[in-house]
């Protein structure tokens, strides 16, 4: 097994040559001219968008067959034309003239390797395995695509350019070291992550200033876990989980979405009933002070969307009244996702042109919600925390006047394995809720397009429906009249 040896060329303003004129020339064209290359194709053909550099002067065209002339003056080749005979006559005239050549999709005949790459330029990771295995340089190119935050272009940017003055102020090695590491897990790289580029800065020079161990301060982040359903987690809140100090989460938060954390985060369930009592917002406030104060970066999982009845506003508010840093990640809350695996669209042309979330619980109880928005035939309802109250709340339904045939659809435990979807209609919504034992977390949708809950089912069990009520043709209906 020939080792290669690994290098990044730089081929600003020097000339190479692609042969082929097709699909796979041009993807190699486009790369070596992002590199800043001088391009020429030589092929008989070109495509139509190879055609079109050509007019345009981005590269330049050799027309006609091979000819071991056409490498003279390059730097590099590339043999792309799909001809094994051609590319390997193309890869020993480049040999002969000492110029690196690679054949696509043949390992053996290359002189290099072009990588599989994670570009967060001045950052760039490279993934080979000399032609070997492209389809596990592709897995872990993906991987580390995932992991692998997208601010870490702009700090390698930003330290390249106080480069001489981090060298001044730390001349010495360990010292440079640990500033490195406050550099790449303290508050610089959240603040280019916020779009806050001055304040990164400024962080860095003032930590410069202030000599080593510029402590570390914490932070905090609400992240929004999505309904449960571990797929359903946003690339940025996996991000922040990985490098979480202390994660305090909810009970609707599950396992699985936990095991994605950091191993050795701290976790903390606040969701927990403490000896039957429910741990307090206010002790939740204090903690996540106290963790943050302690120099920790602290993430306060909620489950669907933290500004979705989560009290992330809430949580928001005392943090930046307390000085604490923040950002906030969005989750999929549980109005979309319920309706998604339900097979439910809350809006739908012809059925609901607009969707109200809403919640029945304590404070905002039935019959303190705004009834112009209970009555609008054409909005969906999606109402959170209904299952204790779903009496009340269809009593109040049918008091400002919806249709007792209205459809209805809960969605218990929407996007887990364990989902149940019940369908029905309003005038029988206590009797279901009741009869179904329906048990939280679940979810109510309430309009026209809660009938599609029975004809679209895609995932889990199909939904429970009551044989009295005839199901409703729901998007059939629409599609029919355009
Ligand atoms: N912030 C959350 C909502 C918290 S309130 C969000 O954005 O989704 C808790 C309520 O959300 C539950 O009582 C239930 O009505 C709903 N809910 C959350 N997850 C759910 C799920 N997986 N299935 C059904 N309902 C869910």
């Amino acid at each position: 097994m020939k080792k290669p040896y690994p290098l990044f060329a730089d081929l600003h303003g020097l000339p190479v040559l692609v042969v082929g004129g097709g699909a796979v020339a041009r993807r190699k064209a486009a790369a070596l001219l992002e590199a800043g290359a001088r391009v020429t194709v030589g092929a008989p053909r070109l495509d139509a968008e190879l055609a079109q550099w050509a007019d345009d002067g981005r590269i330049a065209w050799r027309r006609g067959g091979f000819v071991p002339d056409w490498l003279d003056g390059m730097w590099l080749a590339i043999a792309a034309s799909g001809d094994r005979a051609l590319n390997a006559s193309v890869a020993a005239a480049a040999d002969a003239r000492r110029i690196f050549a690679n054949v696509v999709d043949d390992a053996a005949l290359s002189r290099f390797h072009v990588p599989a790459v994670v570009d967060r330029a001045p950052l760039v990771v490279a993934v080979s395995t000399a032609g070997a295995a492209p389809a596990l340089s592709r897995r872990v190119r993906e991987t580390l695509e995932r992991t692998l935050d997208h601010a870490l272009g702009a700090l390698a940017a930003l330290a390249q350019r106080h480069r001489a003055r981090i060298l001044r102020c730390h001349a010495d090695l360990a010292g440079r070291r640990a500033f490195y590491d406050w550099l790449h897990d303290g508050p610089v790289l959240p603040l280019l992550r916020n779009a806050r580029p001055r304040e990164a800065e400024q962080a860095l020079l003032a930590a410069l200033e202030a000599g080593t161990g510029a402590p570390r301060k914490g932070s905090v982040a609400l992240v929004g876990a999505g309904p449960g359903h571990p797929g359903l987690l946003t690339l940025q809140a996996l991000r922040v989980l990985n490098e979480a100090d202390v994660i305090l989460h909810d009970q609707l938060v599950g396992r699985g979405i936990l095991a994605l954390a950091r191993r050795d985060a701290e976790r903390i369930d606040v969701g927990k009933r403490c000896g039957g009592r429910r741990v307090t917002q206010e002790r939740i406030h204090r903690l996540m002070l106290a963790h943050a104060r302690e120099g920790r970066r602290v993430v306060r999982l909620k489950g669907g969307d933290p500004f979705v009845f989560g009290r992330g506003g809430e949580e928001l508010a005392f943090l930046r009244r307390h000085g604490v840093t923040c950002e906030v990640v969005p989750g999929i809350t549980a109005a979309l996702a319920c309706a998604a695996f339900a097979g439910v669209p809350l809006t739908h042309r012809g059925l609901a042109q607009s969707v109200c979330l809403l919640t029945a619980h304590g404070k905002d109880a039935a019959d303190t919600l705004d009834a112009a928005a209970l009555a609008d035939a054409r909005q969906t309802l999606a109402v959170y925390m209904g299952v204790e109250r779903v009496e009340a709340l269809a009593a109040r339904l049918l008091a400002l006047g919806r249709a007792a045939d209205t459809p209805v659809a809960i969605v218990e435990n929407g996007s887990l394995p364990e989902q149940r979807v019940i369908a029905g209609v309003i005038g029988d919504l206590p009797q279901l809720a009741k009869r179904h034992r329906v048990r939280s977390p679940a979810l109510l949708i309430v309009g026209a397009v809660a009938a599609c809950a029975r004809e679209h089912a895609w995932f889990g069990e199909p939904p429970a429906a009551p044989a009295t009520t005839a199901p409703a043709a729901c998007l059939a209906a629409v599609e029919a009249d355009g």
